[in-house]
């Protein structure tokens, strides 16, 4: 078989990418270990516009959300699914809050996104209540589950998906392709998530990925339309069900949930509500994060046949689409640019 493009590992970034090549016409494989863990499988999809810490625009924010709307927008018409979400963020604050996060809204152009209004009532009484909120109008959630369930149904009916573990050592490299098994590809993108860190091709690149646990609760009494947030967001998925999350951490980079994460997600959840939730479930999952934060994106500079599209953090929703778009366009010859900050080439510099 004769593709274009073999594409390893379909969660949100081997998705997303998969899905310009379908939309630019070019012919691919995905190749996909349904035996492992997926940062994917874990995400809650929020979206927000706003870094709370800084008061900042997130990176790119203004290019990527458009970009993030039409992308999903477009899957949900391929896959007749609804995938995606607007809702708006309801974030608690104290009376110090109140006056920083004026200042900022102004002083970073936030106005777009952001309502900051003193006496802004929002109004649910299960809700603790807060010195104020403010309303992030720019907001949503990403059902990324359903997403890529959907969408590898999709790959299985054109035949397009193999669901086995790649193995490096069959991957034969050609100046101008790839060969594995009986595919012939011209290039081979690794979207492998966190497990890249494993693989002999990107031994270059600094990888810093962060453990990540949610509680998925139950909680039939609180009626929450809105995503509310202080030291964890509650964010609405149907049913009277929430995710509720998430912590972060740096060692023990394993999918094993954990007494004391659960403990503090409810301990930071009863803070925001007053209702006793029942936990249905909890996960936790590896955000794939690259030293600097930024994603990475790109071909090797000695074996062009080999690209990478990784380091979605814990933005992946939001900046998944457009720098699939970028790297599609790319790959395809249609632009030769990569935003300077993702791109590959910055892990070699000496070359
Ligand atoms: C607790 C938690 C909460 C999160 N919440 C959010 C959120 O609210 N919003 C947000 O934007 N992001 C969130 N994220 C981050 C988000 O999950 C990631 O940005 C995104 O899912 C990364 O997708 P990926 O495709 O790069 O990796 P993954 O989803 O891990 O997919 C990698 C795929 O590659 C496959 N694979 C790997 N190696 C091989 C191989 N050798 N052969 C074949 N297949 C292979 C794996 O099986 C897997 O299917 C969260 C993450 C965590 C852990």
């Amino acid at each position: 078989m004769k593709v274009d493009y073999l594409i390893v590992g379909q969660g949100l970034a081997g998705t997303l990418l998969a899905n310009e090549f379908y939309r630019q016409n070019k012919s691919f494989m995905v190749i996909d270990n349904p035996d492992q863990s997926k940062s994917s499988a874990v995400a809650a999809g929020l979206i927000n516009p706003i870094i709370f810490r800084r008061m900042t625009k997130s990176w790119l924010v203004d290019e990527a959300f458009p970009q993030m709307e039409s992308a999903y927008l477009q899957l949900e018409n391929l896959l007749q699914e609804q995938l995606y979400y607007p809702v708006k963020i309801m974030k608690s604050l104290s009376e110090d809050d109140l006056n920083f996060w004026k200042e900022k809204t102004f002083a970073n152009k936030l106005e777009s996104y952001i309502e900051v209004e003193p006496d802004l009532f929002f109004e649910n009484a299960n809700i603790k209540s807060a010195f104020s909120f403010a309303c992030i109008n720019t907001a949503g959630r990403l059902d990324i589950q359903k997403l890529i369930s959907a969408f590898k149904k999709f790959l299985s009916q054109q035949n397009s998906i193999r669901n086995e573990r790649i193995d490096y050592e069959k991957l034969i490299i050609q100046p101008d392709s790839v060969i594995y098994d009986n595919i012939f590809a011209r290039k081979i993108i690794f979207c492998e998530g966190p497990s890249a860190s494993e693989n002999p091709f990107f031994k270059n690149l600094k990888f810093k990925h962060s453990k990540g646990e949610l509680l998925e609760v139950k909680i039939p009494e609180l009626k929450l339309n809105r995503i509310v947030s202080d030291e964890v967001f509650v964010l609405p998925v149907g049913d009277d069900q929430y995710k509720v999350g998430a912590t972060y951490s740096w060692d023990k980079l394993n999918h094993e949930t954990t007494d004391s994460a659960r403990e503090e997600l409810l301990s930071k959840l009863g803070k925001i509500i007053s209702l006793k939730p029942e936990i249905v479930n909890q996960k936790a999952g590896i955000r794939p994060t690259m030293h600097d934060r930024k994603p990475v994106i790109g071909l090797l500079p000695d074996n062009p046949q080999i690209g990478i599209f990784n380091g979605l953090g814990s933005k992946g929703v939001l900046l998944g689409p457009y720098f699939a778009h970028q790297f599609a366009d790319y790959l395809n010859g249609n632009s030769d640019y990569i935003h300077p900050e993702a791109d590959i080439k910055r892990y070699f510099k000496h070359k």
